[in-house]
């Protein structure tokens, strides 16, 4: 498995796969390795190794795509109480095949799925000082961001 080419090597159906979902954008198909019976992978045709390289408009599709996905889990004969998004954006993050996916992972009660954290109760001071962090980064990263699109980035 070439971690930077199975992905495209699927949508070229190069490599096989189950597939339950495509559109000139976006390709969803059963995880080969599944956390839970029913996890899907949503992907983009075109290749992006990262969040980075990926228009976010194609991104947001992955979204609604996974959004029906879920509902259809619930519908199928997939056993499906819950549903879990995941996504890991670079190594440290966990991504392992470097082509942007989302993960859409039915849950049921005690199927061993779960995410690992240290969680912490910050001083609200901290995370005013963090948010303004990212705020000035939104700001370089986007300057005219807060006029360009809809919904309010706080900037000030
Ligand atoms: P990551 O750790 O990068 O978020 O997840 C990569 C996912 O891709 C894993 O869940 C793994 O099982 C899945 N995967 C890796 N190779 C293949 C493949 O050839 N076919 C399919 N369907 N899934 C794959």
């Amino acid at each position: 498995m070439d971690p930077y080419r199975i992905f495209a090597d699927i949508v070229a159906g190069r490599a096989p796969s189950s597939k339950v979902f495509e559109d000139p954008d976006v390709l969803a198909f059963m995880d080969i390795r599944p956390m839970t019976p029913g996890h899907l992978l949503v992907i983009p045709k075109v290749p992006a190794r990262s969040l980075a390289e990926l228009d976010p408009v194609i991104g947001g599709k992955l979204f609604q795509v996974g959004q029906r996905l879920a509902a259809a889990l619930r519908e199928s004969e997939v056993r499906c109480d819950g549903v879990n998004f995941f996504l890991a954006d670079g190594a440290t993050a966990g991504q392992e095949v470097f082509h942007v996916h989302l993960h859409v992972i039915p849950r049921t009660p005690g199927d061993g799925f779960g995410l690992r954290s240290r969680a912490t109760s910050p001083r609200r001071a901290d995370l005013d000082y963090l948010a303004a962090s990212i705020r000035g980064a939104v700001q370089r990263a986007e300057p005219g961001g807060a006029d360009a699109q809809e919904g309010t980035w706080w900037l000030t």
